[in-house]
Formats: C-alpha cells, structure tokens, sequence
C-alpha cells in the first residue's frame, strides 16, 4: 500500500458500494442484504512440513460471494498480507466482475497468509497440496474453480489440479483455470489479463479523443498484468514512460523497451537498477503527467491523500481494488476517467471461462480464437457500462455496479429463495 494512504478495509468499502447502488437502483432491501454479505467463508489453519524437518502452521482461506447466476469463481492469492476481510472483498468483486462481462459464473476468492519468496519448491508445493485438501470441501469443478492470482501461477494450479484429482480418483481438468498448457490450459490465458486492459485503454482513448500513437502510459506492478498490458499497449504505439514494483521505479521520458524492461526483470528479479532508466519512487509514479495510468499492484494505492496529485486522464485499474471510495470521489471530481477494476482486469477471468468451456468439450482453441472472443466479450461489457455512465451520469465504476447488481438480482429474483 502506498505509504501515505490509510488502511481501509476492502470489504467495508465494497459494502458501501453496494449499499449507494441499490439505494440508487431502488433494489428490494432482501436482495441489498444479500449482496453485500458473502454466502461462505472457509477459514483452516493447517500444518506444512518445513525442509529444515520442523513443522509451521499456515493460515488459508476461501470465501465464495455469490453462486447465483453459476460456479463461484475466482483467484487464489499467497501474500504476506492476505486477510479474511481482503478475501471478502476480492470474492465480492468477482462476483460483480463476472456479472459485468457476462459469463455464467459467480465470484469466490482464496488466499494463504505467506511470504512465497522465503519458501523452496518443496515447501510452496506441500503447502498448497495441503491447502487444496482442506479447500476440496468446497471447490469443484461445477462449484468452485480457482485460478491464479498474485503470488500464485500455472505451476500452482498444476499441484491443485493434481491434489484434488488425487483425492477424487480420476483427472479433473476442470477443477482450476489458469492451467499449464500440457494440462489443458487455455491459449492466451496467461496473458488475457493485462490484454483486457488494452482492449479497455484503447476503448476508452477512443471515447475521449486521446490518440493512441505516442500516449504516455505509467504502470504501477510490473507482475502478470502490468508487464503484459506494458508490452501490449506498447505494440500499440504508446509510450511507457515509467513502470515499478514493489522495489521501487523506473522512468524514461522517451518511452522504456518493455520487452528488454521485463527480460531485465527475469532476470534480475526487479525492474530497480534498469539501464536506460531514472529511479522514481512509488508515489512519483502515480503522480506522473502522462495519459494512461494503470494501476496492476494491490488495494489501496490509490488514496485520498495522494488522488488530487493524479495527472493521468485515464486510469485502468488492472489491480482488484487499487482506488479507495474517498480517492474515486476525488478522481471523477477531477475529470480522470476511470476504467474500474471490475471491469478493467476482467479479461483474466473471461478466458478462464473460456478454458474451463474447452476442457468440459475437449476441444481446444487456437490463440487468435481465444483473443478475438475475448475482444467481442470485453467490447460489449465495455460499450454497455459507458451507455449507462453516460444515460445515469454516473462514473464508470457506479455504472459497471448498476450493470452487475441488476443482472445478479434479475437472477436472484427467477430463483426465487430456499426453502
Ligand atoms: P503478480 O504477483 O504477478 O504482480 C504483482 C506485481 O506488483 C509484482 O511485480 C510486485 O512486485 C508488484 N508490487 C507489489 N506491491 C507494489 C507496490 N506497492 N508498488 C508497485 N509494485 C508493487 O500479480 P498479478 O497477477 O499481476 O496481479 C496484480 C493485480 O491484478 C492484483 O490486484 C490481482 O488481484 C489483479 N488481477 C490479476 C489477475 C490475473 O489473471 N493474474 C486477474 C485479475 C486481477
């Protein structure tokens, strides 16, 4: 979290999102009070044998928000950080996120409190077998399908694939997305993310008359999302003047070669001491001049102390959560048009659908399909939330909201209550 901004809880700030919503919508106080409560919530403590022969006890967690319109889906974070009240939050979003693209998928969320950099091989794939065991109460593939998310990667969705299968008997692809190709993972998964922030960037420079050849762009978390989405809209003709992670910096006024930027980064572990760069700090890089802004780190970054500071036009949220209510009011007050988050980065979660539809046919796509159905998705999600900013006059974020409350609640309302 950027230094200066105050710990807020994400779920608290999605609870009053959904409670201004509804009082917008003038949606039925049974199905508020629904929405913004999550419908589970697993918690388990559980032991890893250490390299070293000693044993340590770990703390896992995964919440499903919302299964109404199909299987709760979605990523499983290991971080030092990872809360109950942050998985809350994650899962609730993902329940808005699918809604808002319009896959058949609710939202769900899993985490490890867990430093990964201070665990061998041996000691992250005990852990997460171990995790998958005490999870498999309520995963599956037509309940509950996680994926990865920061700290977690195809290897990791190997090990749960294969835990799980394990305990079953027989393969179950369709349990995890996000799945090494060799395991009937999908073509254009591991980049889909930080591509749907593209496609939205490009969508939304269109809508303001920003030219895309030579726009600035500033990344914040040079991870999956950030580093793929730099390389893309680099392709496209922007200028990436400055990316960073959780080291620090780095800034060219004339535009970084990303390609060499994330070589460097493999190879070295950091984008920090780059050569044809200038070191920036963390809030340097969010208070850049530049057109672009996307934010791909974690929650919070984006705050009310250091919103007014933002010079960005646009800001693509690639992270879940990266601006807090206090900071978005400030932003829009500003006139910076916010791509949110549940849409911004939904493109991970659209061709995780699209490989757990292939796994359940067997029959695989080529990279180009994959890519033009993940546009065609991305476009309709995103030309129906800017109708509804422009006919409500509400930000993108309040209109992205309206969209998936009122599709989750017309779901709702046909299924009618158990009993
Ligand atoms: P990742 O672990 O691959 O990358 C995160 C990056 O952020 C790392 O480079 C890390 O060093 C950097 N970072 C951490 N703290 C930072 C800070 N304060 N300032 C700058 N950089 C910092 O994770 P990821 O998968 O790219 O996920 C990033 C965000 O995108 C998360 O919010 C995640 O929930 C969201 N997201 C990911 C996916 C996906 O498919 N991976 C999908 C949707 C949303």
């Amino acid at each position: 979290m950027a230094e200066i901004c105050e710990i807020t809880s994400p779920f608290e700030g999605f609870q009053m999102q959904i409670d201004t919503i509804c009082e917008r919508l003038q949606i039925n106080e049974g199905y508020r009070l629904r929405l913004r409560e999550s419908e589970r919530e697993l918690t388990t403590h559980f032991p890893v044998k250490m390299d070293d022969g000693t044993y340590k006890v770990f703390t896992g967690y995964r919440v499903q928000h919302n299964d109404t319109r199909g299987p709760a889906k979605g990523g499983i974070r290991y971080h030092p950080d990872v809360t109950l009240d942050e998985v809350k939050a994650l899962a609730a979003w993902m329940a808005m996120k699918t809604a808002v693209v319009n896959i058949p998928y609710g939202g769900a969320k899993g985490g490890v409190t867990c430093n990964t950099k201070k665990l061998s091989m041996g000691e992250l794939e005990r852990l997460t077998r171990r995790y998958t065991s005490e999870i498999s109460l309520v995963i599956g593939p037509e309940k509950d399908i996680p994926a990865p998310d920061v700290g977690t990667n195809p290897q990791t969705m190997a090990w749960i694939m294969d835990t799980y299968s394990m305990n079953r008997g027989y393969s179950v692809l369709g349990v995890v997305t996000g799945k090494p190709l060799e395991l009937g993972g999908s073509k254009g998964r591991f980049e889909s993310t930080g591509r749907g922030c593209m496609i939205c960037a490009l969508l939304a420079a269109k809508h303001l008359g920003i030219p895309v050849e030579g726009a600035t762009v500033a990344v914040q978390g040079y991870g999956n999302v950030g580093a793929v989405a730099s390389n893309l809209l680099a392709k496209e003709g922007c200028r990436i003047i400055a990316v960073s992670d959780s080291q620090g910096g780095i800034y060219n006024s004339k535009g970084l070669d990303v390609a060499n930027v994330t070589r460097y980064k493999a190879e070295t572990g950091s984008v920090i001491g780059y050569k044809d760069s200038e070191s920036i700090s963390h809030a340097e890089l969010l208070e850049l001049q530049c057109d672009i802004l996307v934010p791909s780190a974690l929650e919070n970054e984006i705050c009310a102390p250091n919103a007014p500071a933002v010079k960005a036009k646009m800001i693509v949220e690639g992270a879940n959560g990266p601006t807090t209510i206090e900071a978005d009011k400030i932003l829009f007050d500003n006139g910076k048009f916010v791509i949110p988050d549940i849409l911004a980065n939904a493109g991970g979660v659209v061709v995780s659908y699209f490989e757990w539809v292939q796994g359940l046919q067997s029959f695989f796509w080529s990279e180009d399909e994959v890519n033009n159905q993940l546009r065609a998705v991305m476009d309709t999600a995103f030309q129906k939330t800017l109708e509804l900013h422009k006919k409500e006059k509400a930000d993108m974020r309040n209109a992205a909201y309206m969209l998936a409350i009122n599709s989750i609640v017309d779901a709702m309302e046909v299924r009618g209550i158990f009993p």
